[in-house]
């Protein structure tokens, strides 16, 4: 569990102001100066010291992504841009952080900005996001008058930051879609290499992060590596935000531990289980791309990037989607595997014609209007859909068909079996509703 005092998102809930005033009094923006002088090697070694694995979904540590970027530029400005394109189904703790505490967002990205020897950033934000783009841009043009950052700021570091403002697409989460999005073409993901610490927004040196992971920078930095490294358990620490959604009692959305069990996490901040622990079915515990794990292996399950691998699921983005036994859950990776099939860019035929096909197979499924046979044809061509793509929307669109058939297969089956049986039952009127 973690202590109050150990919070790094003190205004989480938009309990007090976001300004520059208010942010400072919490501890923004406190020696940030004096930590630009100690170098751009401290700090990314500190970065990588704290054991920070990027907030994003995919956990690559962040120090380490950091050191990608070339020491000396060969010409070539470096960018920093932040990816706040926050569209993963269940995630919505970017979106809290940029309307209650922005200043840490900023503060975070001129830290790492010359961490990475870059004078410019760009924050992505999702197109839906338009009050957060207006909490964000206040803080920036704050940040600008207060000559925190600018031309001549107070940090003696020339820092410019602009917030870009997407038009709404999933895919433009992904980095390399991201970066061609900001140059005003389609998103469509690039393929890579060369990636982008090589050739980047406007063919320069680039690294994308995630909002959270850049937000906590500055805090991990006054406070110290050993600080944030001392949360958690080892290789999957410090703190992070959850997002609970579902059938839970009270869904928030709240910092705590990495490594807290799934139990303590509801328990203490959700109200428990909507029914009760009896009634809890599966969890999708990092957003809607992980596959699902059924409740007998999360309830006490340390929420974590490693013990969640073990599970054959992940941590993603820590966005927990509770359902309990009210559930269809072969509707509800249907519904799921729509959006994967909506968002996909078309580029590479596995994911273009594999989503649609998946979806429709499961639609069939969720009816029992289906052969026996078509559950491991659907989980086949799930694996020809899973790292044969361009990016891991491919292997998204998989996850979570591959989690419902690993633990529900009987379910699918039992719909087969009643809907031969008996074709124009209500069970199944109502499940094909
Ligand atoms: Fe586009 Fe899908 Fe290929 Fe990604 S995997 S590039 S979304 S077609």
């Amino acid at each position: 569990m973690l202590h109050d005092r150990d919070r790094i998102f003190t205004n989480l809930y938009g309990f007090h102001s976001p300004d520059l005033q208010a942010a400072k009094m919490r501890g923004a923006w406190d020696g940030t100066k004096f930590l630009l002088e100690k170098g751009r090697d401290w700090i990314i070694d500190e970065m990588k010291a704290s054991g920070l694995r990027g907030r994003g979904g995919a956990g690559f540590p962040t120090g380490l992504k950091w050191s990608f970027m070339p020491k000396q530029s060969d010409g070539r400005p470096h960018y920093l841009v932040v990816n706040a394109d926050e569209s993963e189904p269940g995630t919505c703790k970017d979106r809290e952080i940029m309307r209650n505490d922005p200043h840490l967002l900023v503060e975070g990205c001129l830290i790492a900005s010359f961490a990475m020897g870059a004078h410019a950033a760009y924050i992505y934000i999702r197109g839906e996001y338009i009050a957060e783009k207006h909490a964000l841009q206040r803080a920036v043009d704050e940040a600008y008058a207060a000559g925190l950052i600018g031309k001549n700021n107070i940090h003696g570091y020339p820092f410019d930051l602009y917030v870009h403002h997407g038009a709404g697409a999933y895919i433009c989460g992904e980095e390399t879609a991201l970066i061609e999005s900001m140059e005003g073409k389609k998103g469509m993901p690039r393929l890579k290499p060369p990636f982008p610490a090589n050739m980047g927004l406007y063919g320069c040196p680039t690294t994308v992060n995630n909002v959270e992971s850049i937000a906590v920078a500055g805090t991990i930095l006054r406070r110290g590596a050993s600080w944030f490294s001392g949360i958690g358990r080892p290789n999957n620490v410090g703190t992070k935000l959850f997002c609970v959604s579902g059938h839970v009692n009270k869904p928030c959305n709240v910092e705590e531990a990495m490594g807290l069990t799934f139990r303590e996490l509801i328990d203490t901040h959700c109200g428990g289980i909507r029914g009760g622990w009896d009634n809890l079915l599966a969890v999708i515990p990092g957003g809607s791309s992980v596959p699902c794990v059924p409740a007998d292996q999360i309830i006490d399950a340390p929420m974590d990037f490693d013990t969640l691998r073990n599970l054959r699921s992940g941590l993603g983005t820590a966005a927990v989607i509770v359902m309990d036994k009210s559930t269809d859950i072969v509707r509800a990776i249907a519904r799921i595997s729509y959006f994967y099939k909506h968002e996909s860019c078309g580029q590479c035929t596995p994911c273009r014609e594999g989503t649609g096909w998946m979806w429709r197979v499961l639609n069939r499924m969720a009816e029992g209007r289906a052969q026996k046979r078509e559950i491991d044809m659907l989980l086949e061509v799930s694996t020809q859909i899973e790292g044969h793509t361009i990016c891991a929307l491919g292997d998204a669109a998989a996850w979570p068909v591959q989690g419902l058939i690993r633990h529900f297969r009987h379910e699918i089956e039992k719909r087969i079996d009643d809907y031969a049986a008996n074709p124009h039952s209500e069970s199944v009127m109502i499940a094909a509703e």
